[in-house]
């Protein structure tokens, strides 16, 4: 029964296609092949496009060796077997005249194409022995007419839906079903308060179905679709604004002793982290000092922290992150971070102790009082005794800081104290993951519960828009400057043998000239394993042909640390002149002497990977050069290319990465899946993101629980796991 004000989504959630007179038990069970279960999941089947049926050729205009769209129906069916090949011919006639159509070993055509099928053909018009045809031609099924009701059906303007001839289901089929259903249905509520729907100029939620599925003119799905992405991101962001609320309503956290004043330089350091940012060899730039004035504030403060770090490559956001940890640490508590690999766990490792080196703590129990600031590293790669020693450290307190993997999350893992939990995300970590973490820290003192601080840092910059998406449950932080006095980097696109030719001559006149130089191997999907191989026979090949006569280095993930840090180490001393790596070199490598990077099939990699690799040079004020060598093998990956030649600002490559790859890579298979976002393009509708954000804002600012708007609540649980919904809206 639709309530006063109109069926709900949640009503319709509740409903199956079987229940529509249109749906068979054989469509009904076609359609959960497809993901449709509900009247809700069919009407937000959309039509992939539409086709204005007058804009279609006549059959009689057409000339032998045209491409043309023809709309037109079915009067015969022919199925043949000449030489035991099957063979269907379909006769399809207009207003205007007959045309023919031929399949072969398509022996399904003559069930599909029945006489009185409605077609959009899409073809080639050729002439065989005198008659006009189209072999294999694009066929979509439009509409089945029943004789007699036939002209009252048609629509001028043809939603097209997935069709999938896999599951037996065309088109039409799918529109005649959302048509009952949306017939029936009746009036659909509208849970978005008018006086947001008059000032964002959106239709109502009944007409934008209609129109949307149903459209009269061509134009008319465009509104209809605003309204139903804005619906889309409009839950999504309640539920995040809603998430980051309730984290704050559920814990306390612990209040660091940390203070944004400590940036300020005093002549006589005393903190650990004043102490640390005097010894840096540089200065803090404004922007990491703003953004670490952000963080301590929270870290001070009484509500845990929940901050994205977002900066482009190179502008040091490891310092940022280190002096957060250590703000942690002078407090007496701990530190975690977590990476998404065991590469990347070692790199940080690799740089943070540098970065630590010669930095002390107070420890009464030794002799002169004070120890090193400690990290420990645990990965699955650890062996079994030093993960035992590491794990008991943690418990004790004995353990400062700990670099890790998913491994950190390992059952046995307790930490004396966690103060706060730093996450290098590279999208690749999900919710669930984060507040695992979190949840390692989590003490409960006298009732309350008490959260250790969380950063989540990405490694190069993801759009704003995006963030909104993937992060809209944490405060955002950037670090929107580079560490003064670098020269830029030209990057070449070196697509033929003459200009991969200038690269090798440049990697030789750097190295020359005392610089340093990186070839990056080809990217190898497989495993770690196969990676090294290849890099282990492209270091022989370069060492015996393009780079002859130079030391030249190899690093890959498979090597033994020892062996890693041995050539490591001859890289920033001089020793190794070219270091011929796989990804491994990807993040934390820092050696500003390195002035020149040849990525070998550079149309293998991905734009942030790419952007990553190349911030490996130009780390100083030395002129550096990034040279892409290979051609692309598509549209695509010569878009990815040209705009890495184009420009070095990750903010303006993410915005391009998204535009060409779609959110997919961005959110993540599970979270595409999970966001609800069906008709909403990250791309395109940025600026619907930033609305339905500000509607969150307000609406939840307002209603904290949306206790005044229950088809909200309704709508946001329904795209959420029992478990979050009771999280969330637990009172
Ligand atoms: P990111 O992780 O953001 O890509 P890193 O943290 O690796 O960048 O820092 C890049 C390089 O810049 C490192 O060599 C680091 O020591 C150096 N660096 C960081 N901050 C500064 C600064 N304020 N001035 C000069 N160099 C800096
Ligand atoms: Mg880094």
């Amino acid at each position: 029964m639709p309530g006063s004000s109109g069926r709900t989504l949640a009503q319709l959630e509740r409903i199956s296609v079987s229940v529509l007179d249109s749906v068979s038990p054989r469509k009904a069970k076609a359609l959960a092949e497809l993901g449709i279960h509900s009247v809700w999941d069919l009407v937000t089947t959309y039509p992939r496009r539409y086709i204005d049926r007058t804009r279609a050729a006549d059959v009689a205009d057409l000339a032998v060796g045209d491409e043309a769209v023809v709309f037109a129906e079915v009067t015969r069916v022919r199925a043949d077997r000449p030489r035991g090949r099957s063979r269907v011919e379909v006769e399809v006639a207009d207003s205007t005249g007959l045309l023919r159509l031929v399949f072969f070993n398509q022996p399904w055509r003559a069930e599909q194409l029945s006489v009185g099928s409605q077609l959009l053909v899409w073809g080639k018009l050729t002439q065989y022995r005198g008659r006009r045809q189209m072999a294999h031609p694009v066929v979509d099924l439009v509409a089945r007419v029943e004789r007699g009701a036939a002209e009252s059906r048609m629509l001028q303007v043809i939603p097209v839906y997935p069709a999938s001839a896999k599951a037996g289901l065309t088109s039409w089929e799918i529109g005649t079903f959302v048509k009952e259903a949306l017939e029936r249905a009746g009036r659909l509520a509208d849970p978005l308060p008018a006086a947001w729907r008059r000032r964002l100029r959106l239709l109502g939620r009944t007409q934008a179905f209609e129109a949307i599925h149903r459209p009269q003119r061509l134009a008319d799905p465009w509104p209809a679709r605003d309204r139903l992405v804005f619906d889309e991101l409009l839950r999504l962001q309640l539920a995040l604004v809603l998430r980051r609320r309730a984290t704050e309503r559920a814990a306390a956290a612990i209040r660091h002793r940390v203070s944004p004043a400590e940036l300020e330089g005093r002549c006589q350091p005393e903190t650990l982290v004043e102490r640390f940012v005097a010894g840096l060899p540089f200065e803090l730039t404004g922007a990491q000092r703003r953004a670490l004035g952000q963080i301590f504030t929270d870290m001070a403060g009484p509500l845990p922290m929940h901050r994205l770090l977002q900066g482009d490559v190179g502008s040091g956001k490891t310092v940022v992150a280190v002096a957060a940890m250590l703000a942690a640490v002078q407090g007496g508590h701990q530190a975690a971070l977590m990476a998404p690999t065991e590469v990347l766990a070692d790199q940080h490792v690799l740089g943070v102790r540098s970065l630590l080196d010669g930095l002390v703590v107070p420890d009464p129990g030794r002799l002169g009082g004070t120890r090193p600031v400690s990290v420990g590293v645990l990965t699955h790669r650890v062996p079994a005794a030093a993960r035992a020693r590491t794990v008991a450290a943690l418990g004790s307190g004995e353990l400062d800081i700990v670099i890790g993997t998913h491994a950190l999350l390992t059952e046995d893992v307790d930490f004396a104290s966690l103060g706060v939990v730093v996450i290098d995300e590279q999208h690749r970590f999900g919710v669930e993951q984060r507040a695992g973490l979190r949840a390692k820290g989590r003490v409960e003192a006298s009732g309350t519960v008490v959260d250790p601080d969380l950063l989540v840092m990405t490694a190069t910059p993801i759009p704003r828009t995006a963030a909104m998406v993937v992060f809209g449950d944490l405060d955002m932080t950037l670090v929107d400057e580079l560490p003064p006095g670098r020269a830029p980097v030209t990057t070449v696109w070196a697509r033929g043998a003459l200009e991969e030719a200038a690269a090798w001559e440049r990697v030789r006149r750097e190295v020359e000239a005392g610089h340093r130089a990186y070839v990056i191997c080809p990217l190898v999907e497989e495993s770690e394993r196969v990676a090294a191989r290849s890099a282990v026979e492209e270091h022989r090949r370069l060492a015996r042909g393009a780079l002859a006569g130079l030391e030249v280095g190899l690093l890959h993930g498979q090597m033994p640390t020892a062996a890693k840090q041995a050539v490591m180490d001859g890289f920033r001393d001089g020793r190794v002149q070219v270091l011929v790596a796989t990804t491994v070199v990807e993040v934390g490598v820092d050696v500003p002497e390195a002035t020149v990077m040849v990525v070998e099939d550079a149309d293998r990699f991905g734009i942030a990977q790419l952007h990553q690799l190349r911030g490996r040079v130009g780390r100083s004020s030395l002129p550096s050069w990034c040279y892409l060598l290979g051609t692309a093998s598509s549209p695509g990956g010569e878009a990815r290319l040209a705009a890495v030649e184009r420009t070095t600002d990750g903010f303006e490559l993410a915005e391009v990465d998204l535009s060409l790859r779609g959110e997919g890579t961005i959110l993540g298979e599970r979270q595409t899946g999970s966001s609800g976002l069906k008709l909403a393009k990250l791309a395109r509708d940025r600026a619907w993101v930033e609305r339905a954000r500000e509607v969150a804002e307000a609406i939840v600012g307002e209603d904290p629980e949306l206790a005044a708007h229950p088809e909200l609540l309704d709508e946001v649980r329904l795209g959420l796991d029992p478990e979050e919904s009771t999280f969330l809206f637990k009172s």
